[in-house]
């Protein structure tokens, strides 16, 4: 067996681990496999990329390819092993920007060593160099969108910079101008390609990525971070073609068609359309209906709250982002234990933008050992609150705020969320009356079945433990 085919059968094998990881990720009971089988997908393919290119290159060459390899594994390790859940998000968009710059070198290596050296130089047949130009400039393009589009989202999620929307006149036709001109500009570059070319492109899609993003607004920063998982994988995928690896090709194909596939999913659980999300988010009318809800809120103590769940046969916890900044989980899943030895029916809600990440609560409720079948969807759970005793929403504001359904000219209207005010009490764990992350009043705090329970979430659910 040759080196390249022996490159190529790892190849299939590390993309299949890859679709089995996939598989094993989308349920809770599986994802701890489904993250074996990546590791073990992305180990086959460095040892095989590495194997084959060291046949080829010299020893001082594959010695930089392991510093680098070194280098970037250590920091990697390093800062996952650090980073708070909470700061998840920030660096997953980090790590996109890095797939989109990673993808404009490629493509701007691809021009220096095929176009730019001239066709005699290399191994890209003439017949096929207008293929190869359209590669390399879409690949530039999709790669400096996804550089500074998460650029901009790593600064917004991490509060670098606010999160409303960037409001610039005729936004949608500076986006579509901009695309019109990547089309002529790449019909240009593939009949005569050129420097001037590919760095008007560059500087373009740069512009546009940031454009894109900071004119979203907060409330559709997750189909703005699964879409940008999106494009990270195109962008891997356009370098799959230029350096021309299969598995590159498969492996941004899988994470580009997922991404898309999760931004569906958000949109459609936020009720939004895919292209009004791009074309600005929630909030872009403005924060005039942010600050409207007003009123009289009643506080109550972890003691009479405690009085509550005594009395209660059913239970529903809804919780949000607070859980995870308080790491409440792990009082929270021992409240249920006590409760439901207790005989009351305890159940979760889950909103699907719950938090920052998708699936955020069901990860934070599965490292606490909350059992899967009580930790329900949002649809699965909305009809039963008529007919449940109390409500716990820890942490979670946007996401149980009633005037996305009753406010027209809310920002956030027409999203759906958990209806927990037609439950008999409601209990709200929070440490002010600051709003969320999208900026919005709610107005289910000044309701009278809702009751505040004021302080950090995790010491108050500890207090009602001590209490109970
Ligand atoms: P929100 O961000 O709306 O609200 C969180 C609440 O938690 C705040 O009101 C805050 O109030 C409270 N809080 C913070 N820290 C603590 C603490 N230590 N103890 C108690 N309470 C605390 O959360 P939701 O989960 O309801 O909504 C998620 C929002 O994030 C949505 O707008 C969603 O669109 C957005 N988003 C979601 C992403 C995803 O993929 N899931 C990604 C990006 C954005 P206070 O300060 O008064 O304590």
């Amino acid at each position: 067996m040759t080196a390249a085919s022996a490159a190529a059968a790892a190849y299939i094998v590390a993309g299949l681990l890859f679709v089995l990881s996939l598989a094993g990720l989308s349920r809770h009971e599986t994802a701890k496999t489904g993250n074996a089988y990546g590791i073990a997908g992305m180990a086959i393919a460095l040892a095989a990329t590495i194997g084959l290119a060291a046949r080829s290159l010299e020893a001082a060459a594959v010695g930089l390819i392991v510093v680098a390899m070194a280098a970037g594994g250590a920091i990697g390790l390093w800062r996952a092993r650090r980073v708070e859940m909470t700061g998840m998000p920030e660096l997953i968009a980090v790590l996109h920007s890095f797939v989109g710059l990673a993808a404009v070198l490629v493509g701007w290596n691809g021009y220096l060593s095929v176009e730019r050296a001239g066709a005699a130089q290399t191994e890209v047949p003439a017949g096929l160099l207008g293929i190869h130009s359209a590669e390399v400039v879409i690949g530039v393009f999709i790669g400096a969108v996804t550089f500074t589009g998460s650029i901009v989202a790593f600064l917004k999620l991490s509060a670098r910079i606010k999160s409303s929307p960037l409001m610039l006149p005729g936004r949608n036709w500076l986006n579509v101008g901009v695309l019109v001109a990547f089309a002529a500009l790449t019909v240009a570059f593939v009949l005569s390609p050129n420097l001037g070319v590919l760095a008007v492109v560059t500087v373009l899609a740069l512009a546009l990525g940031w454009h894109l993003v900071a004119s979203i607004g907060g409330g559709d920063m997750p189909v703005v971070v699964s879409m940008l998982n999106s494009y990270s994988g195109w962008a891997a995928a356009a370098s799959g073609f230029l350096l021309d690896n299969d598995l590159l090709i498969i492996t941004g194909a899988l994470v580009g068609s997922s991404g898309a596939y999760l931004s569906w999913i958000m949109c459609r659980a936020m009720n939004r359309s895919f292209l009004s999300v791009i074309a600005g988010g929630f909030g872009t009318e403005g924060s005039t209906a942010a600050g409207t809800a007003d009123g009289e809120h009643t506080e109550i103590s972890p003691e009479e709250a405690a009085d509550l769940l005594r009395t209660a046969r059913s239970v529903v916890i809804t919780p949000g982002y607070g859980m995870a900044v308080a790491h409440a989980q792990y009082p929270v899943a021992e409240l249920t234990r006590q409760l439901t030895d207790k005989g009351v029916q305890v159940r979760f809600g889950i909103h699907p933008v719950a938090g920052r990440l998708p699936g955020h609560m069901n990860v934070l409720l599965a490292e606490a050992k909350v059992p899967y079948d009580v930790v329900l969807e949002m649809d699965e759970i909305n009809d039963d609150f008529a007919g449940t005793d109390v409500v716990l929403v820890i942490g979670a504001n946007d996401t149980v705020n009633p005037a996305a359904l009753e406010d027209p000219g809310s920002p956030i209207a027409g999203m759906p969320v958990l209806q927990v005010w037609e439950a008999e009490h409601v209990v709200v764990f929070k440490r002010s009356m600051n709003t969320g992350y999208a900026g919005v009043q709610n107005p289910l705090f000044f309701r009278d079945n809702t009751r505040m329970l004021f302080g950090d979430a995790r010491e108050r659910v500890e207090d009602i433990i001590k209490a109970l």
